[in-house]
Parts: structure tokens; sequence; C-alpha cells
């Protein structure tokens, strides 16, 4: 098989790169090692503000939206609470997002391979292995939308995640009438060490997770999730149920990569590190960078010359996330709940609020590329 551009995984980042490239006019193979999309998802699926006003999400994926985010220093006293004007978040149901989305990406041509895995390259092609055995193909470029630990990336010499949160939650719908639609975040690193505990509760559903260092967790990740869920905040009379959905996996919070593009090929989404080092939201740096990857694809397919895919620089964007890089150091060192009590005293001043504010509240997910 020959194709003009080999698309592996179907998270939003493949999804989106091979929709934009078909619609362009090329062809383009999108294989999926997952056998349904429905199956073993990893995120939250919370999509902020600007995701929304920038893209357009199918309505019927979206829940409820969200304003209110209260902090919790460990103990869960005292909270701080923030009130957005607008309407900031919704969390997408990510199963029938991704449903979707692969209709959308066959609809524009693509040709989508579910339960075949990249199992790397093979002189000028690629080794596929599906339900019915082994296939090579051969692509004018291959893209990397393989998730955190992309074995793309190695294949094409390009640039690996090595700065890594793991994530895990549990999903599980709430009965109607309950509380207004808020965002619970728990900042106590030995619940969540280096970044934080959260309960999302949109008034449908309810999302229980806890992330950090895999080395920090005291007890280990899972331990950590079922002493949260124990006394998670944001639900009350909501019994936790026996039935959830799990749901878990690597974050990268490094920042996007420098070298994230080659002669053969280019990285997007969690591959590239495209995720926000401090919120750790990388849904919203996944489509922005599936843009940029779709339109300098397109151009080097056209002028049929890989020189085009330069342009596509993890080093220049990178230099736009110092901040953010700063901000992650800073969290990353909050070892101690006696340091996380001392770091709301700060929370809880104007100041404090303000700069909290313009984090949750802001404008700042990616810069555009
Ligand atoms: C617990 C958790 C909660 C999160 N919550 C949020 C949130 O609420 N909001 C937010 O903005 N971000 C969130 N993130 C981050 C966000 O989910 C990711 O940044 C985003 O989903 C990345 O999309 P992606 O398409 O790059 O990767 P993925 O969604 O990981 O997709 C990669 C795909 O590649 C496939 N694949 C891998 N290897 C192969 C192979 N060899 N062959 C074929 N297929 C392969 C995988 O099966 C997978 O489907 C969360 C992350 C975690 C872990």
């Amino acid at each position: 098989m020959t194709v003009d551009v080999l698309v592996v995984g179907a998270g939003l980042a493949g999804l989106h790169t091979a929709t934009r490239l078909a619609r362009a006019g090329h062809e383009v193979l999108l294989v999926e090692r997952r056998s349904t999309l429905t199956g073993a998802i990893r995120t939250t699926g919370i999509f902020v503000r600007r995701t929304l006003d920038d893209f357009a999400l199918p309505p019927g994926c979206l829940g409820p939206p969200i304003r209110r985010v209260v902090l919790y220093p460990p103990g869960l006293r005292r909270p701080v609470t923030l009130v957005s004007a607008r309407d900031e978040y919704r969390v997408a149901d990510m199963a029938a997002l991704y449903v979707t989305a692969a209709r959308a990406a066959a609809d524009a041509g693509v040709r989508i391979l579910l339960g075949t895995r990249y199992a790397g390259r093979r002189g000028d092609c690629v080794l596929l292995v599906g339900p019915d055995g082994p296939t090579r193909v051969r692509a004018r470029f291959v893209v990397g939308a393989d998730g955190a630990r992309s074995r793309v990336a190695r294949d094409l010499g390009l640039d690996r995640n090595q700065h890594l949160l793991v994530g895990a939650e549990e999903v599980f719908a709430i009965p109607a009438g309950g509380e207004a639609p808020a965002f619970h975040c728990v900042l106590d690193p030995s619940l969540a060490p280096g970044y934080l505990a959260w309960v999302v509760n949109d008034g449908r559903h309810a999302h229980v997770g806890v992330a950090g260092y895999a080395d920090r967790f005291p007890d280990g990740l899972r331990r950590a999730l079922q002493r949260f869920r124990a006394a998670a905040p944001g639900l009350p009379g909501v019994d936790h149920p026996e039935q959830v959905e799990r749901r878990g996996g690597p974050i990268p919070v490094g920042g996007v990569l420098r070298r994230i593009s080659c002669a053969d090929g280019l990285l997007v989404g969690d591959a590239a590190g495209a995720v926000s080092p401090l919120t750790a939201g990388g849904l919203d740096p996944c489509l922005r960078l599936s843009e940029l990857a779709a339109t300098v694809l397109d151009e080097a397919l056209r002028i049929g010359r890989p020189e085009a895919l330069t342009r596509y620089d993890g080093a220049a964007l990178r230099a736009r996330f110092r901040g953010r890089l700063t901000l992650r150091r800073g969290l990353a060192q909050v070892r101690t709940p006696a340091l996380a009590a001392a770091a709301f005293t700060l929370l809880r001043t104007p100041l404090g609020r303000a700069a909290a504010s313009r984090i949750l509240f802001g404008d700042g997910s990616f810069p555009d590329p």
C-alpha cells in the first residue's frame, strides 16, 4: 500500500491532522492500535473556553458549562473559590467525540484501520500489524500522533518526552439536581505529588482523579486515588458507585519538544510534548499544533519537497513556554503538605486570587503557532 501520509494514533491529534490533510486532497491512512475508539480513554476531557471558541466541537458531545473552581489545601479546610463571569470549561463525552471525529475523518476520505499497531520502519516501508497479520505501507510522510511515549518519535530520530506525570481517574454518572457544576482542585503533595487531585462535577458526571510524578507517590498512584476517593470534595450526597469507568495515562509536562519534524515526518499532540506544563491540559494544544502540522504537510506534498517541514519547529514554540515551565518547576517543588498549606496563605490574598484566576480563566493555554 502506498499513501501520502500515514498517521499513527487516533487520539484527538491524529484524528484532527488526518481529517485536515484528507480535506486538502491527500491520501491519508490512520492506524490505531485500540480496536475501538470508545475504550481505554485516557483523558478527563475538559475543554477550555479558548478551544470551544476556536474549534467547532460537536455540541452534542459537550457537557454543561462550568464557571466555578474551588481550590483546597491539604485537609480541605478554608478552600478558595473562584468564579468566572464566563463559561470556562466543558467536559466532553470523549467516546462520542472520538466516534464523531472518526466519522468526519472517514467522510473526508481518511482510511482508518483500528486494531492496527505501528510496529516500526523496515527500509523505506512502515510495518503495521493488524487483525489480518502484518502489512507493509509506503508513506511519503509519517505523523506520530501516538501519545506521550511515541514509538514514531524514536524511529524518526526526533526528541522524546522525558518529563512525565502519571494520572488516573474514575468516572461515573451522578443524579441530576445536585450542586452547581464546579471544578474542585486539591493541592496536596501526599495525594498528588507535583500536581493536583481533582473532582470535576458538571452536574451529569463526576470525574475523581489524581496525578503526579510516578516516583513520588508514597504508596503508588492507585492507593493515592483510593485515599482521595474516600474524602473527595464536591460530591455531597453522591455515593461513589462500585462500577466506574477508569481512565489514566502519562502526561508530558516538559513543554513542546525541540525537534519535532524531519524530512520523513513529524509529531503532533502528546508525542510532540504539546501539553501545558503547568495545567497539564493537552487537548487545546493538540488541536492547535495539528493545524500547523496539516498546513506544513500540505505544503510539502504540494511542492514535492520536504523542506517545508522545517517550519514545524518545536524550539520556536518552546521559547514561548518559558513562564509556564518556570511555574511547573515551582509546583514540582511543593513537596510537603506544610508547604502546600503555606502556598494557600498567598493564594488567599487579592494578588494570589488574581494570579490563580489568570491561570485558570486566562487565554494562555497554548501559543498560536
Ligand atoms: C488522566 C488524564 C486526564 C487528562 N485530562 C485532561 C483534560 O481534562 N483536559 C486536557 O486538556 N488535557 C487532559 N489530559 C491530557 C490530554 O488528554 C492529552 O494531552 C491529549 O489527549 C493528547 O492527545 P493525543 O491525540 O496526542 O494522544 P492520545 O489521546 O494519547 O492518543 C494517542 C493514540 O495513539 C495510539 N497509539 C499509541 N501507540 C500506537 C502504535 N504503536 N500503533 C497504533 N496506535 C498507537 C494510542 O492507542 C492512542 O489512541 C489528561 C491526561 C490524562 C492522562
